[in-house]
């Protein structure tokens, strides 16, 4: 065993804080146990990089476009697998100086995944080997938020920027959509405004048609009120996961959530993604006009047992029907 793993032993990276033992193979609601890369390529998207891809993660969001990686290991998708962390260190600095990295312009180790939190220890251990070949690599930490306080700190402490998803501001809307509280996640974006904000590369913000949009104006009044030049960045959400057919967000819809954050105060806003990629709603949960509702029902009939959607308190983690699903046209579990 790597001795740098020793705190999956109890398990509290996150605030599901499930204090499982997975180096005994033990699992929590990530139902990860030891580090699992899934891929790792250069990416055009800013901030150009050398993308680590995290295999599993501790939120299932019913649009989750990473949904083979996030939902390991119980969808079986194929990952690449364990990676030293003086191999993949190496890798990444060799591969940002090369000319297919110059050409995007790439210039840090992005780490994504899934979420990138539940293999945090790994995580540090990577950066810190790949600083002992070049110590002014920056390094990026695409994070859902859902960190406990000292996770987040350790995270502050190595990264050079940090890409911070909030799923939701309404607690009903982050639970049903994702199976986590918003509570923790609106704290540690304070956290980062107040005390790592030139570290804040932006907070993202997937507008999901008839489920998110209510909230909008609450979210972008929360990060106004904490500081009004905070960067936030919509995209739009496109059909994915378990939300396969739902309606994607149209341009009107988008330039509708800039006008928004810009009635509250925020003077650092923008939008990304492909827009208006037809859908519809399933004539099932047609007519619920609450997002919460919505989602609630979406994950409902995508096998959620538990009425809160709380992941954090059920009582089915090792035998989730949202881990295990399978949008249509992909094939069963492998
Ligand atoms: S969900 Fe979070 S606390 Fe639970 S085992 Fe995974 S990383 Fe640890
Ligand atoms: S069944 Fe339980 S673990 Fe799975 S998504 Fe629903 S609340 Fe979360």
């Amino acid at each position: 065993m790597n001795d740098y793993l020793k705190e999956l032993e109890h398990c509290e990276l996150c605030e599901h804080r499930c204090g499982v033992n997975r180096l005994a193979g033990e699992t929590g609601v990530c139902r990860m146990t030891t580090p699992v890369v899934a891929s790792a390529t250069l990416h055009p998207a800013p901030p150009e990089s050398y993308t680590v891809f995290m295999a599993g993660c501790n939120f299932k969001c019913l649009n989750c476009q990473n949904w083979s990686i996030s939902q390991y290991p119980d969808n079986g998708y194929p990952q690449r697998g364990y990676v030293s962390p003086e191999l993949l260190a190496e890798e990444s600095v060799d591969i940002l100086k090369s000319v297919s990295a110059g050409l995007i312009r790439a210039d840090r180790i992005f780490f994504s995944g899934g979420e990138p939190t539940i293999h945090l220890p790994y995580i540090e251990r990577v950066v810190k080997e790949a600083r002992k070949i070049n110590p002014d690599v920056k390094v990026n930490f695409d994070t859902n938020g859902y960190l406990t306080e000292s996770s987040l700190k350790r995270v502050v402490e190595f990264t050079t920027s940090i890409t911070f998803d909030i799923k939701a501001y309404d607690e009903k809307i982050h639970l049903a959509l994702t199976g986590a509280s918003s509570e923790p996640v609106l704290r540690n974006a304070r956290y980062i405004a107040e005390h790592a904000g030139d570290k804040l590369w932006e907070y993202r913000v997937v507008v999901i048609p008839e489920i998110n949009i209510e909230d909008i104006k609450s979210l972008t009044g929360f990060i106004a009120d904490m500081n009004p030049e905070l960067p936030v960045c919509f995209l739009s959400f496109r059909p994915n996961f378990v939300l396969e057919n739902h309606p994607g967000a149209s341009i009107e819809l988008m330039e509708k959530c800039i006008e928004t954050a810009k009635k509250s105060g925020l003077v650092n806003v923008s939008r990304a993604g492909q827009t208006g990629i037809p859908g519809s709603i399933p004539p099932s949960l047609k007519g619920i006009d609450d997002g919460a509702k919505l989602a609630g029902a979406y994950a409902a009939n995508a096998g959620c047992r538990s009425d809160q959607r709380n992941c954090t308190t059920c009582l089915f983690i090792n035998d989730c029907g949202i881990k295990r699903y399978m949008p249509g046209g992909f094939p069963g579990r492998l």
